[in-house]
């Protein structure tokens, strides 16, 4: 039996759902409307839609939410003077500069440089920090969205072997460190292979669930995984246009050869991908609530 799609659309629409219930609550009975500010650097194609996706959804869910576009050319002193400007401000709850950023702007200097209380990406060294001690303050979105479409999905995290793909700071390190925390959704026995690992298919293959984020196409075949494994593709490759201009997007797993070992699977697009942002506009609630003590 092919393996059932664990379609994150879905569950990203019923997460936002939730928020919009609570953002119309908090602004009917406190006043208090969550403001997020995307900070975009320069005029990078992927990530002017991705910040374009960012400001569309904080907007339906009722946030007050403000676009700071920057040249390319900007440098590193008033980018950090800017920063400061959305650190002081009230309004603003959560600030998220999009990444990369252009050459010659050392990014950790910036990430740095935000509040850690408005840090709705959680890739401030003090947010990281909690997140590894299992204390976790603001989780980085996909790691989160990923923890949250497994726990949705039913399959059980509790003594599973995870094994994940990859040991980037921004998921496959946070998802390692969130799975295996002694916490609800966690408490797996966590395996992070990466370039250097001597056999991949040795440790995805024993994995219960296995979470793919190596930012190689199809680079996870159905002969990799084991026989009923839950299967997290995060990868996100472009592989052409359609006729109308529309990007053809596939995983990191080969999804045909995927569909027929795997008990349960996240298709790309339609996966982790809307989760991603569901997660950066929930983080922005918790920050609005957290800073108006609600
Ligand atoms: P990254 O920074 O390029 O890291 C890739 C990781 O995979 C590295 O740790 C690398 O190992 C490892 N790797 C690469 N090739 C490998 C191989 N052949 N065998 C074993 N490990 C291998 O990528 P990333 O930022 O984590 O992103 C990964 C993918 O997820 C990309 O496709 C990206 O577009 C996608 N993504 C999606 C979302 C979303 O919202 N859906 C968000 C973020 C990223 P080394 O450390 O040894 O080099």
């Amino acid at each position: 039996m092919p393996a059932k799609l664990i379609k994150g659309a879905d569950v990203a629409k019923e997460i936002r759902e939730e928020i919009k219930k609570e953002v119309d609550y908090i602004k009917e009975k406190h006043g208090v409307i969550p403001g997020l500010v995307t900070i975009l650097v320069g005029e990078d194609p992927a990530s002017q839609s991705y910040v374009r996706a960012k400001q569309k959804t904080s907007h339906e869910l009722g946030f007050y939410s403000i676009q700071d576009t920057q040249p390319a050319t900007i440098s590193e002193a008033p980018l950090l003077a800017l920063i400061d400007k959305y650190n002081k401000d009230p309004k603003i709850h959560g600030i998220l500069v999009q990444l990369p950023l252009p050459k010659g702007i050392n990014e950790q200097k910036i990430l740095l440089a935000i509040d850690p209380d408005k840090d709705v990406d959680g890739f401030h060294p003090t947010n990281v920090g909690k997140l590894l001690i299992g204390n976790p303050y603001y989780r980085p979105c996909t790691p989160f969205g990923i923890q949250e479409l497994i726990i949705r999905s039913g399959a059980r995290i509790e003594g599973a072997e995870v094994v994940v793909v990859g040991r980037s700071n921004i998921v496959g390190k946070p998802i390692a460190a969130m799975l295996m925390q002694k916490a609800p959704g966690a408490n797996a026995t966590v395996t992070v292979v990466h370039t250097r690992t001597r056999d991949v298919a040795f440790h995805t293959k024993r994995a219960d669930i296995l979470i793919v984020a190596a930012g190689v196409c199809e680079y996870v075949k159905g002969d990799m995984i084991k026989p009923g494994a839950v299967v997290i593709d995060v990868g996100v490759n472009e592989v052409g246009q359609t006729a109308d201009g529309k990007r053809i997007l596939k995983g990191d797993v080969k999804f045909d050869e995927a569909l027929e070992v795997a008990s349960a699977i996240t298709p790309v697009p339609g996966g982790v991908g809307p989760m991603t942002i569901t997660m950066l506009m929930k983080n922005t609630l918790q920050a609005a609530k957290v800073h108006h003590k609600l």
